[in-house]
């Protein structure tokens, strides 16, 4: 029997194409057009397409986010839906891609794709992506591996994977694990398994999380707005295994004593952060602050993380649990 995928667009380079007068890219490739490159997969899939929006992933906002994870929950749980495909601007794929790992629940694949090159481009990368993202959710293999990013015939989790090279079309990757796997000659193999999924399933997200990246020398003032703008969460990119420059400390210890949840991850793209030095703004004074460590997550993911995270509740230690 043939599969039946759902494709939902949302835009991003994959649909766009040179505006003669703009001499740059910008939305104008529709989803009829996309499905018509990717004719060969008829024989695998019968399709249905969802007109999401027609935006560059710059304009993807954590509200438009919980909107599409709604028209995907409401398919995914239909019978007669095999998967998922979703096209959107790589800019900010990942961020959608782990929301949506965090709040469904289905062991159908739900795979998100995109393209480096627009369809002005010589080697438009769009087509070859589709077709790639098609064959992996019609993959009975793809099942519970969670939500699924692919490009450039290579599948990643959407829980490791991140955006490395601003250009080229291998950009994804997953420094720390690499791929969950690949597709070779239209076939789709998986190298390796997911760890247990987690689940923030809510209907409510809180959007006013901050997130600032530290580098040498910098100082409170950044928290200082934070705070006295009514932010609600923040995220904190620090050196290292998670320490900040001393100025930093005192506005991170403001924070915390205003019930403000504040997430502790690195600039370092590998490893974890660890409570691993005493000294001013080292990582175990401030754990002893009550700052909660985000592992080996992104500031980026973090603060997908924290929106969900909060929209559930804002008890601190419930919070620190989901980290
Ligand atoms: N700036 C584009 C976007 O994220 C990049 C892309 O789609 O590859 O929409």
């Amino acid at each position: 029997m043939k599969s039946k995928i759902v494709m939902i667009f949302t835009g991003g380079t994959i649909a766009m194409k040179v505006d003669p007068e703009l001499d740059a890219a910008v939305p104008g490739v529709g989803s009829n057009e996309l499905m018509e490159m990717v004719k060969e997969v008829d024989k695998i899939a019968d399709f249905e397409t969802i007109d999401f929006a027609n935006i560059p992933s710059p304009h993807m906002t954590p509200d438009l986010m919980l909107e599409l994870s709604k028209v995907v929950k409401e398919n995914i749980a239909r019978d007669d839906v095999t998967g998922i495909v979703i096209t959107h601007g790589t800019d900010t794929l990942e961020e959608t891609a782990y929301f949506l790992e965090l709040v469904t629940n289905s062991e159908k694949p739900i795979v998100l794709v995109g393209s480096m090159r627009n369809n002005s481009d010589l080697g438009y990368d769009g087509a070859a992506n589709i077709a790639a993202a098609i064959y992996t959710a019609c993959s009975p293999e793809a099942k519970s591996k969670g939500v699924l990013v692919v490009m450039n015939d290579q599948i990643y989790s959407a829980v490791d994977v991140t955006k490395t090279n601003k250009v080229a079309v291998d950009t994804f990757k997953s420094p720390e694990l690499g791929p969950i796997g690949i597709i070779s000659n239209k076939e789709v193999v998986f190298y390796r398994n997911i760890k247990e999924r987690q689940l923030l399933d809510t209907e409510k997200i809180e959007k006013k999380v901050g997130l600032v990246k530290l580098a040498a020398g910098m100082e409170a003032d950044i928290l200082e707005f934070f705070i006295e703008s009514g932010y609600k969460g923040i995220v904190i990119e620090a050196l290292g295994c998670g320490n900040v420059p001393p100025a930093m400390a005192g506005g991170i210890r403001r924070a915390v004593e205003k019930d403000i949840p504040v997430v502790l991850v690195s600039r370092c793209i590998k490893g974890r952060v660890e409570p691993v030095y005493g000294y001013e703004g080292g990582g175990s004074q401030l754990k002893d602050m009550g700052v909660i460590f985000g592992g080996n997550l992104s500031g980026q993911k973090a603060r997908i993380k924290l929106i969900l995270a909060l929209g559930i509740s804002d008890d601190i230690d419930i919070i620190r649990k989901f980290f």
